[in-house]
């Protein structure tokens, strides 16, 4: 019997996020694996297998209007293999009968694809597989996910293609263990079987990290160089993650194969200003508006020239080009309605240190001219770790009491990544917990 508080966790999962959590467990044993870095104090949940009957009810809070993103991890639940559940065939019959149209996204390291499996997932299209193949060597496979028969997950993806489904890529960089040529092999392995695209996961670690996941922040450039080269090589965009981008500019990373951008005559480097009419302030703007509109007309600066490029695509259909995540506007209205609403004067925004950069820039030139941007460090879990989901209420705290007695301000706004829809941090401290410590109101945005 699971505890209510983690069926209810799981209902909001799927109606905030359209996530569906099935299992944390897993048969290989990554050293990456993030839940081993996990300071003690993280509330975070294993969850068994979930009975059928629990996922299903759950399943009624998902929305078919998107993708239903199954077996990923979800701000709580630690991540597992999909295909380890007993029972992920019925689950995913299931889901289609509820669903007929929707996208069903699954994550998998591809070990237990079998012949049969991939016979069924065939007949369940449409889906969006993501494998999680992380080296294609029998060496690197064996150091870096302990799998004892590397073959399985080798011959899966080879066959992926044959069984026609669609599949992007990923891989998590760990150059100083397994070298460059491991990571650059892999790449080609995805590429030569059909990804359509590959992420390069630069890995985070944490203070809790064993010497071995340490590596040197120099690594990231190197890599997202490599990433960049391999695009122009090969037909499939390598995405460096985190990627960081210098500025707000809605500039095309990648283009997809056998997709409305790659026939439009889309090229990497152009740069969206427009889609219908409406400028664009963002790659997120750029990417979310192209792909909600049916036959979108695109306006692109293209080395200094203007053009006009009609995309022929469905409603929601993606638009086949990749840009790196920026700044979502939409963030910034809701900041400025919570910041209306409590009728403050002297808001101060806390942010990630990965989110700073952009922040300031949006909030600058289309949001909010008197707002004070505070960057947090993440001492909690210190490391390489700066993703604003990761900040803890200490570290939060720490640094608006820091502010606060240099400078008054009336409303401090956090980020709403780092909390959960009972407003509590990832150990568990809320945000009216916060409020009282700071004597300021404090909202999350
Ligand atoms: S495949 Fe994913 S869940 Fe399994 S050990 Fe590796 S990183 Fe963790």
């Amino acid at each position: 019997m699971l505890p209510a508080k983690i069926v209810s966790c799981l209902h909001t999962c799927a109606a905030r996020d359209n996530i569906l959590p099935l299992t944390s467990g897993c048969n290989l044993a990554c050293v990456f694996c993030s839940h081993r870095q996990n300071p003690p104090a993280v509330q975070s949940y294993r969850l068994p297998a979930l009975p059928a009957d629990i996922i299903f009810e759950a399943a009624l809070f998902l929305s078919s209007e998107q993708k239903i993103i199954i077996g990923e991890s979800a701000t709580r639940f630690d991540e597992g293999e999909p295909f380890t559940h007993p029972e992920i065939l019925e689950i995913l019959r299931g889901l289609r009968r509820m669903f007929p149209g929707a996208l069903l996204a699954l994550t998998t390291n591809a070990t237990l694809l079998s012949p049969a499996i991939l016979t069924e997932l065939a007949a369940l299209q449409p889906l969006e597989l993501t494998v999680s193949l992380n080296s294609s060597t029998s060496a690197g496979r064996r150091l870096l996910l302990a799998d004892r028969e590397p073959d399985r997950a080798l011959k899966a993806v080879a066959a992926l293609t044959d069984y026609g489904l669609p599949f992007h890529g990923s891989v998590v960089a760990m150059p100083h263990l397994v070298g460059i040529d491991d990571i650059l092999t892999t790449i080609k392995f995805l590429a030569a079987h059909g990804a359509l695209t590959t992420r390069l996961f630069l890995p985070g670690f944490t203070r809790l990290a064993s010497a071995e996941l340490r590596f040197p922040a120099s690594l990231w450039e190197e890599l997202s160089h490599i990433a960049r080269e391999l695009t122009r090589e090969l037909d499939m965009p390598v995405i460096p993650e985190p990627a960081l981008p210098a500025d707000l500019a809605a500039e095309i990373y990648g283009i997809i194969r056998d997709t409305p951008a790659r026939k439009a005559g889309l090229l990497p480097g152009d740069i969206l200003t427009a889609v219908d009419g409406q400028p664009v302030r963002t790659r997120v703007e750029a990417f979310n508006l192209a792909r909600k509109a049916a036959n979108p007309c695109l306006s692109v600066r293209r080395e200094g020239r203007e053009l006009k490029v009609s995309l022929r695509k469905k409603k929601s259909e993606s638009p086949g080009f990749v840009m790196h995540y920026d700044f979502n506007p939409l963030r910034l209205e809701e900041a400025r309605k919570k910041i209306q609403r409590a009728r403050a004067r002297a808001p101060l925004l806390l942010t990630s240190s990965f989110g700073e950069p952009l922040l300031l820039q949006a909030a600058a030139s289309f949001g909010l001219p008197d707002v004070t941007v505070q960057a947090v460090e993440n001492h909690f879990f210190a490391g390489s770790i700066k993703a604003a989901g990761l900040l803890v209420a200490a570290d939060l705290l720490a640094a608006a009491q820091e502010v606060l007695s240099k400078q008054r301000h009336d409303l401090v706004l956090v980020p709403q990544e780092a909390f959960d829809h009972h407003c509590r941090d990832l150990t568990g401290v809320s945000l009216a917990a916060m409020q009282e410590a700071l004597g300021v109101p404090v909202q999350s945005a």
